[in-house]
C-alpha cells in the first residue's frame, strides 16, 4: 500500500533518544511522513526512560532526520515534560477501579509462572499470572503504607467491564483492516512504576490524543500493543486514531535491526559515504505500489 495515496492525516514519528537512529528508524520516519499525505507530520521524543535516554542522542536524531530529508511541523513534544498529563490519566484509571498495585519482583513472577503449568501465555510469552490482583483492599493499603515497592497494573478484565456500555471495542489498521480488540492476550500490563514514571502503553496513548494524531504508524512489532491502547482510549475517553503497522527493516542476518546494531546507524553509514538517496534505496523507500 502506498500511504501517499490516502487522505491527509496527522501522523508522528516518536523515537527514543537512547541511541543513534538506524535504518529501521529511517524507514519508520519516512513512512510516517509519507502517511501524513499533505496533512501534518509531528516529531515526539519518547524520553521518559531517563536511565537510557541521553541529550546527545536527542540532538543527533534531529540532525539525522534533517539529513535524511524528514521535516516535521510544529514544536517537538518531549515525554519528559508530560508527567502531569500521565499522572492525570493514572488518577482517572484509578477512579475507574481498573488499576491495582503489584508488589511482585521479576524473579517472583518467573517463579510463579514456573510453578503453574497452566500459566497463561500471550503472543509475547508468559503473561503476568495475576498474583496481586486477588489481594484484599486492606492488604494492598497496608503494603503500600509500609512503603513496599510496587507497580500499577491494568486490571484488563475490570477495564473491559467498565467500558462495555460503550459497545464492542474495535480498531482499524490500514494493512490488517478492522481488528476486534482483545487486550486480555497481553494480560495485566504494567502502566506505572513508582519513581520510574509511566509505561510506553500509557504515555503513547495519552500523547497521541494530546497531539491530535489521526493515523498512528509504527512497526508490526507493536501490533499487539494496540489492543491495550484501544482499551485505554475507551477507559480514558480519548479519540481513536487509525493505525498502520508496517514492516520492519532487517539486517544482513534477517533479524530486525536494534539500536545496538551500530553498523546500521545512519551517521555511521553517512561517515562511510552513503547519501540519503542510498539510505532510501537500501530500505526500499518509496515502496512500489
Ligand atoms: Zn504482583
Amino acid at each position: 500500500m502506498v500511504p501517499s495515496m490516502s487522505a491527509p492525516a496527522v501522523t508522528r514519528f516518536a523515537p527514543s533518544p537512547s541511541g543513534y537512529l538506524h535504518l529501521g528508524h529511517a524507514y519508520a520516519a519516512l513512512f510516517a511522513q509519507g502517511a501524513s499525505a499533505g496533512g501534518r507530520f509531528l516529531l515526539r521524543i519518547e524520553d521518559i526512560d531517563t536511565t537510557r535516554c541521553r541529550p546527545e542522542f536527542d540532538a543527533a536524531l534531529q540532525e539525522d532526520l534533517a539529513w535524511l530529508g524528514v521535516m516535521w511541523t510544529g514544536p517537538v513534544l518531549r515525554q519528559s515534560e508530560r508527567s502531569e498529563a500521565y499522572a492525570a490519566a493514572v488518577r482517572t484509571l484509578s477512579r475507574l477501579g481498573v488499576l491495582y498495585p503489584c508488589f511482585c519482583t521479576r524473579a517472583e513472577i518467573r517463579a510463579e509462572i514456573a510453578r503453574s503449568p497452566s500459566a497463561p501465555h500471550g503472543p509475547e510469552g508468559a503473561l503476568y499470572p495475576g498474583t496481586c490482583r486477588t489481594l484484599t483492599g486492606t492488604e494492598r493499603a497496608a503494603r503500600v503504607a509500609a512503603g513496599e515497592q510496587h507497580a500499577l497494573r491494568l486490571d484488563v478484565a475490570a477495564a473491559l467491564e467498565a467500558v462495555r456500555p460503550h459497545g464492542p471495542l474495535v480498531w482499524r489498521d490500514r494493512a490488517a483492516g478492522p481488528v476486534a480488540c482483545t487486550p486480555e492476550m497481553l494480560g495485566d500490563v504494567v502502566l506505572a512504576r513508582k519513581g520510574l514514571g509511566v509505561s510506553y502503553h500509557l504515555a503513547v496513548t495519552v500523547d497521541d490524543a494530546f497531539q491530535g494524531v489521526t493515523l498512528v504508524t509504527r512497526g508490526v512489532d507493536l501490533f499487539h500493543a494496540t489492543h491495550v491502547h484501544r482499551l485505554l482510549q475507551a477507559a480514558l475517553g480519548l479519540p481513536v486514531p487509525e493505525y498502520h503497522h508496517h514492516r520492519l527493516i532487517t539486517g544482513p542476518d534477517g533479524n530486525r535491526l536494534a539500536t545496538r546494531d551500530g553498523a546500521a546507524a545512519l551517521r555511521t553509514l553517512r561517515a562511510d559515504g552513503w547519501t540519503s538517496v542510498d539510505i532510501r534505496a537500501r530500505i526500499g523507500w518509496p515502496e512500489a505500489g
